[in-house]
């Protein structure tokens, strides 16, 4: 069975595993390579490490070129001395509180933060004898009366998940540094690009890239964006250490949406303002939580931090509307599609009658929606039908 030799030529076989011909070099195109690979490989022994601190290539878990990329552009994006690229947002949320907190350290989380951070303070944290006490969004620079001297975190998330309260992260900032406390904010509404974190005083700003980076629903990933080196040195070995691998391809279907998310969140904006407006202007809603609106909680820090608004918001229906008739509503909905996440093309909605302790005021009568790049005025005709068929 073996394979005809001629000259020199190794066996077929060994030539499957380890070609003799290549194609030619020197392709130059506007696509982002996707570099895949687990085993790099070095010209000597002496030049072999496992470790992501050289600089060099040394193993794929610590990134391929794709993945560097990634993450050197959001970096460069939110001004950031590096950012690390995770498998999720959750995941980036997890990075940031292990690296900062061990036995017996008290971290403060909004009540208005994304619901699986929370979760994780009852959850993982306490098992590890980590404190998570939350604090209400708005507490500005009244955050000093909680800081403790086993305080070893603050997190920010503005606006924040649902409930969409804009934080005074300057002022919290301020407050934490001055105590030597550092910061870390969940920047997903913002895209790392509608509010400055770092110019805002964070050392940690955390992502998911499932949303507006990725912006087609069909990627999870997440970055870890740090401010210095101190910060970097902090977050780096351990996540190394916890493994965090991402799929080139995923990477580089994020780096395509780098392209195009300018475009794509001046059109959500627009799109969401006409959307969010109209529903204003409805007598069965009785409030509309989107940060542009003066009776949204912390409207005028948005107003002079944000560069602009994005694609998800909530609203609250009049006091006689229970959960059964949110529940029909939703259901007669036909474009904004029932499901989680946010941020892609397609109009999402979300009934949350059980949001946290912040969301309590509005009890079930809270819907969350996300607005997708359909027309403007279908999306309105949609939400018309359904008001009118409940
Ligand atoms: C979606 C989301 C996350 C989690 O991101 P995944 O990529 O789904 O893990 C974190 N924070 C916020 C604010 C989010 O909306």
């Amino acid at each position: 069975m073996d394979g005809v030799q001629p000259g020199n030529r190794r066996d077929w076989r060994t030539r499957l595993i380890q070609p003799e011909v290549r194609a030619p070099g020197g392709f130059v195109s506007l696509a982002p390579a996707v570099h895949r690979g687990s085993t790099v490989v070095f010209e000597r022994l002496a030049d072999a490490q496992d470790d992501w601190r050289t600089g060099r290539y040394t193993y794929g878990l610590y990134g391929t070129p794709t993945v560097l990329e990634l993450g050197a552009r959001i970096a460069d994006l939110e001004g950031a001395h590096h950012s690390f690229v995770v498998p999720g947002g959750q995941a980036a949320i997890v990075l940031a509180y292990l690296a900062f907190c061990t036995a017996d350290s008290h971290v403060l989380v909004p009540e208005s933060a994304y619901g699986p951070n929370k979760e994780l303070g009852p959850g993982l944290l306490q098992g590890l004898g980590i404190d998570v006490e939350t604090y209400p969004p708005t507490i500005g620079a009244a955050i000093a009366s909680l800081i403790r001297p086993e305080t070893r975190l603050i997190w920010c998330e503005s606006p924040g998940s649902i409930t969409m309260e804009v934080q005074d992260v300057p002022a919290i900032a301020a407050a934490a540094h001055e105590r030597g406390v550092p910061v870390a904010l969940d920047n997903t509404y913002a895209a790392g690009v509608l509010f400055d974190a770092f110019a805002a005083g964070v050392d940690v700003s955390v992502q998911a890239l499932t949303k507006y980076v990725g912006g087609h629903s069909d990627l999870l990933l997440g970055t870890v964006s740090v401010r210095d080196k101190t910060t970097y040195d902090r977050v780096g070995p351990l996540y190394r250490l916890l493994g965090l691998a991402v799929s080139p391809d995923d990477c580089a279907l994020a780096l395509r949406g780098l392209e195009t998310l300018a475009v794509r969140l001046d059109a959500l904006q627009q799109s969401t303002l006409a959307v969010a407006t109209w529903l204003k202007q409805q007598p069965s809603v009785a409030r509309v939580l989107h940060p542009a609106f003066p009776d949204c909680p912390g409207h005028d820090i948005w107003a002079s931090q944000f560069t602009g608004s994005s694609s998800v918001f909530s609203i609250v229906f009049a006091e006689d509307w229970d959960a059964a008739r949110v529940a029909r509503f939703v259901d007669a909905l036909r474009l904004f599609r029932i499901g989680y996440s946010w941020g892609g093309t397609t109009s999402l909605v979300m009934a949350y009658p059980a949001a946290g302790s912040n969301a309590r005021a509005y009890g079930a009568r809270l819907v969350r929606l996300n607005v997708g790049l359909e027309a403007t005025g279908d999306l309105i005709g949609d939400l018309q039908q359904a008001l009118a068929a409940c």
